[in-house]
């Protein structure tokens, strides 16, 4: 009897495990995503009643919650303690967001540098989940969120994807690079619960047809991935002559990096359904996304304060200040992400979020192999290799080459750069073997006023390999 319930618990351990390590080598808005507790809910029910806010409503609760992140901030946070003093910079007396422009921008490289004193002194260290991400910018950041962050930020994804009809529970099928379970790497897809996932490295004629095939049984009702690499799947079904996945499908939901018009439109030819944008980050300063009735990037104000940078007449950088995450607050945080002019309100949905029409700053990041195909590259590593480095850059002028840049910190050395590459390559799978890379290290970093740094720098055009 005991070693029957032995294996009862071992198997399920087995299973919870398995699970576990799909979910976690999920981007991290699933991650930590799928928790349902009483500040989902809650957070999720303010999302729906306030978004019928009007504008002067909206406003007064966003000076409200940034004064009260700001004195938190001043209070129980090292960097902005001593921040606050040198610019003689007191919270309480905040009257408008503008009295925030005294103070400095905060850059990617100084929440790298500062970590440490940029976590709140009065969070548990056990309440703390470090959130690693290089973005597509290659320069390496943890971000420490609590469980209560990670509910807000989920519930707010489920509001904003609620809008074309999706729940916790609707079917869909998400697209990553690598997929592991447990040792196993680069499995071609995996299933938990409601989701399939499926592997942008296997984007061949084979397995197009298998894939199309494993979702007609499915039968999800929304997809889910990167722009390119939704398009790039629906260029391979247009090519094979396949024009549709099933009668359930409902819609596309994609990650915003650039969309452009040729992408959405192969998208729309293949499988005929609506699209929407989604767009947030690890660093949880601003959260946006397309409505029911328009393309348009509406912002939550209820997430965070968000400032325009002008750049120039057309082009601002969006600079946020996150209202979610007291466990390391980001204040004025430059994202590095570019957008044009934002307007004050929605004409088509009626929300008085801020929204504009385009977002640049994050370039589909793919490679091209030697046999000319095209690559995802979501990188899903060990972030422990990268702990050294101020950043690094894939670069590629030519089919089958690429040059991989490492810009050292201090501790770094060589065997460290085979390390990074190693894990490269671990999350490009298969297709890394039709890949030669040079390692290069370079001098220190310049600094970089505007603009994201970019961790593919691509000069090749994917609609040539198409
Ligand atoms: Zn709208």
């Amino acid at each position: 009897m005991i070693d029957l319930l032995k294996k009862f618990i071992e198997s399920n351990w087995v299973i919870e495990k398995a699970v576990r390590e799909l979910v976690e080598r999920l981007p991290l808005r699933f991650r930590y995503g799928i928790s349902y507790g009483p500040t989902f809910r809650h957070w999720l029910g303010f999302l729906k009643e306030s978004e019928k806010w009007d504008r002067d409503r909206l406003e007064a609760y966003q000076l409200e919650h940034l004064r009260a992140l700001l004195i938190y901030a001043g209070n129980n946070v090292p960097y902005y303690q001593s921040l606050f003093q040198e610019y003689g910079f007191m919270p309480e007396k905040v009257q408008s967001p503008k009295d925030i422009e005294v103070l400095p921008y905060l850059d990617r490289r100084t929440v790298q540098e500062k970590k440490q004193q940029l976590i709140s002194a009065n969070v548990p260290a056990r309440a703390l989940i470090p959130l690693y991400t290089s973005g597509t910018s290659g320069v390496p950041l943890v971000i420490y969120a609590t469980k209560e962050t990670e509910e807000k930020h989920w519930a707010t994804i489920v509001d904003l994807w609620g809008r074309i009809g999706y729940t916790p529970k609707t079917k869909v099928v998400f697209f990553t690079a690598n997929i592991r379970r447990g040792k196993k790497e680069n499995l071609p897809w995996n299933k938990y619960g409601n989701t399939l996932v499926l592997s942008s490295n296997y984007f061949s004629d084979e397995w197009i047809d298998k894939y199309v095939e494993l979702m007609a049984s499915f039968e999800p009702e929304y997809l889910i991935g990167f722009p390119h690499t939704i398009a790039v799947f629906c260029s391979h079904m247009r090519n094979r002559s396949r024009n549709s996945i099933s009668r359930s499908l409902k819609g596309v939901i994609l990650y915003a990096e650039n969309i452009y018009e040729w992408q959405i439109g192969i998208i729309r030819d293949v499988l005929g359904v609506r699209v929407l944008y989604d767009y947030g980050m690890v660093e949880k300063v601003i959260h946006a996304g397309s409505c029911e009735h328009s393309v348009a990037f509406h912002l939550y104000p209820q997430y965070g304060f968000t400032e325009y940078l002008s750049l120039n007449d057309s082009t601002y950088e969006l600079v946020g200040t996150g209202f979610i995450n007291y466990a390391m607050p980001l204040i004025r945080y430059k994202t590095g992400d570019l957008c044009s002019k934002a307007r004050k309100v929605c004409a088509k949905c009626g929300r008085y979020y801020d929204t504009f029409t385009e977002i640049d700053g994050r370039m589909g990041d793919y490679l091209i192999t030697a046999d000319e195909h095209i690559v995802s590259v979501y990188l899903d590593t060990d972030f422990s290799v990268l702990e050294h480095i101020q950043r690094f850059q894939l670069y590629q002028d030519l089919p089958g080459r690429v040059e991989l840049k490492i810009w050292p910190a201090d501790l770094f050395h060589f065997g460290e750069a085979r390390r990074i590459l190693h894990e490269i390559k671990r999350s490009l799978g298969s297709n890394a073997s039709k890949i030669r890379f040079d390692i290069i290290l370079m001098d220190n970093m310049k600094s970089q006023t505007t603009g994201k740094y970019r961790m593919v720098d691509q000069r090749l055009n994917i609609r040539n390999f198409l």
